[in-house]
């Protein structure tokens, strides 16, 4: 690929499609966990933006935590999971919420799924902010979704090239880019 400095950035979702539908998934989230015991985990790094601005929407008492994995280098997925640094959190017992930047093979989310099932939570849900449904390989437990896409390399709003392009305040695709 070339110098990033050259590469331009079309915009798929807007800022402002991107907040509003954000306000709408934290108020299902809210209203679903009503008296749980809401513990949050953030997949790093993609998902600092979009986990920020989600909490920040909820209405609900939660814990927050991160784990940091590892699937991707550039655009190749690894089709394996590394845990960078765990999560701290006590889940026995309580009511998880898995909040994920994008899911593609879905591999990341069922690896995430199975290792925290093993901490024996009450219940396991997720939240993505996008899902390139198209792309699943296998059947992936998606519980709330900001938007679907197609299986474009998308950038921005917490999700990288080579760790650029994360602070965009929108989502979009590198023009002239195919996977
Ligand atoms: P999966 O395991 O579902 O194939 O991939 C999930 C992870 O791959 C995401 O958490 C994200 O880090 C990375 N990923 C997948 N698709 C994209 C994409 O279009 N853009 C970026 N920046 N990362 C992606």
């Amino acid at each position: 690929m070339d110098k990033k400095e050259n590469y331009i950035v079309e915009m798929l979702f807007p800022e402002r499609q991107i907040q509003k539908k954000i306000f709408e998934i934290a108020s299902k989230i809210s209203m679903d966990y009503k008296d749980k015991d809401l513990v949050i985990i953030a997949v790093l790094n993609g998902s600092f933006i979009f986990c920020a601005d989600l909490v920040r929407n909820l209405d609900v008492r939660c814990a927050i935590d991160f784990i940091r994995v590892s699937s991707y280098i550039g655009i190749e997925s690894l089709g394996s999971v590394k845990i960078i640094s765990d999560f701290k959190e006590e889940l026995a017992g309580k009511d998880v919420l898995i909040v994920e930047d994008i899911v593609d093979t879905g591999i990341t989310l069922d690896f995430l799924i199975n290792e925290i099932s093993l901490k024996r939570p009450k219940s396991i849900k997720t939240c993505v902010f996008l899902d390139k449904k198209c792309a699943h390989k296998n059947e992936v437990q998606v519980d709330y979704s900001c938007f679907e896409m197609g299986d474009d390399f998308v950038v921005g709003y917490g999700l990288d090239c080579n760790g650029f392009f994360r602070q965009l305040p929108y989502v979009g695709r590198i023009k002239g880019f195919h996977k």
